[in-house]
């Protein structure tokens, strides 16, 4: 059957051509409606026929298997860099599903430790591919045999944040698994207006986490709505865990707010075991580079697997020029 650039098809396209060229309303205006189109299944469709689509994908995601995986974290560990493992998936509706994606975890976890890999490579995991939208404690135990694995192999794992309406629930999760895996990682996103709060209660000894600006389009009684708000948020939120006595990953890939992380790691005189730096893999590879030549630990986030539709629909919402190329891609087809 043809494929039909319907409705929410010809709003993305259009939205694209306005937001690249335009100001900063017409970019916020493009990131909802690529968040918005992340969620219709018309436009994956769309998208997964498209003729450039492939090479898209191909630059943000290693591959579709286990092996493309381990290869893309041969190749990065080999450049002197950390990694974080994500199998791609996410609102998981039976628990088949739930049960088959810790499966692919504790396969991808043996085979790290049994290539040397760890602890270089740990694990990221959606709780919502583990089942958290219909049973929390499904998404628990199987959070739960994961953490068992990676601790079996050597490594970690971090628990991704979605949305806000499952923070609370993360979070109580993560207090569970980090009973008895006190490394277990956590995810703060700093356009929750939560999350400064939160960064203080996660600022302890030993605790992980991640402070990321936020991937998904939320309301404004929760979160902060301009760039500025959330670098602003950010900025308080390092400042809370670089000057705590946790263990701050800070994922951006922005300047600013790089070059405030080396600041503070100067000023708080943190070294390379104390913090780190996280990317997303294809993302500014060279700056990548640069901090580990400048002796920084720099992690990348490498997401693998066939479900790669959400995960790249919110990296195109992050960036506008990446969006027009896929947008031409999209009218081509036509
Ligand atoms: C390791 C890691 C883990 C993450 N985990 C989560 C999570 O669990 N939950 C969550 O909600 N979000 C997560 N995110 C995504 C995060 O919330 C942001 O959406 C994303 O990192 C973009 O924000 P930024 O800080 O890079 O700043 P931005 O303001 O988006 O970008 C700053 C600059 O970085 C470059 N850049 C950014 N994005 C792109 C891109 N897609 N393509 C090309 N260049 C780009 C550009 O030069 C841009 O000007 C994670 C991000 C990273 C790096």
């Amino acid at each position: 059957m043809p494929v039909r650039l319907d409705a929410p098809c010809v709003t993305l396209v259009a939205a694209a051509g306005r937001g690249v060229r335009g100001g900063r309303y017409a970019r916020l205006m493009l990131r909802s409606v690529i968040l918005a189109a992340s969620r219709s299944s018309q436009v994956e469709r769309l998208v997964a026929t498209a003729p450039f689509t492939r090479d898209v994908v191909r630059r943000f995601v290693a591959g579709a298997g286990t092996d493309d995986a381990l290869r893309a974290t041969r190749e990065l560990v080999a450049d002197g860099q950390a990694v974080t493992l994500d199998h791609l998936g996410e609102d998981t509706v039976t628990p088949e599903q739930a049960n088959a994606t810790r499966d692919e975890y504790l396969k991808l976890l043996r085979l790290l430790g049994a290539a040397s890999l760890t602890p270089a490579a740990e694990v990221s995991v959606k709780l919502s591919a583990l089942g958290q939208m219909f049973d929390e404690q499904l998404a628990y135990d199987n959070a739960r045999a994961i953490c068992v694995a990676a601790d079996a192999a050597g490594t970690t794992v971090t628990l991704d944040m979605e949305d806000h309406t499952t923070t609370d629930s993360t979070l109580d999760i993560l207090a569970r698994l980090r009973k008895d895996f006190p490394s277990t990682g956590a995810v703060l996103q700093a356009y929750l207006r939560r999350t400064e709060s939160d960064c203080r209660e996660l600022a302890a000894a030993g605790s992980r986490v991640r402070l990321c600006k936020g991937a998904y389009k939320e309301p404004e009684s929760v979160a902060y709505q301009s760039a500025r708000e959330v670098d602003k948020s950010y900025v308080r939120c390092l400042n809370v865990l670089m000057s705590g006595d946790g263990y701050p990953m800070l994922a951006t890939h922005d300047p600013r707010l790089i070059a405030i992380g080396e600041d503070r790691a100067r000023w708080f005189d943190r070294g390379p075991d104390r913090f780190e730096f996280q990317m997303l893999y294809g993302i500014r590879p060279e700056e990548q580079q640069r901090l580990v030549g400048e002796g920084y630990t720099v992690r990348t986030y490498v997401p693998y697997g066939d479900q790669w539709y959400g995960y790249l629909m919110r990296r195109l919402a992050e960036r506008p020029a990446n969006l027009a190329f896929f947008g031409r891609a999209l009218i081509s087809k036509k």
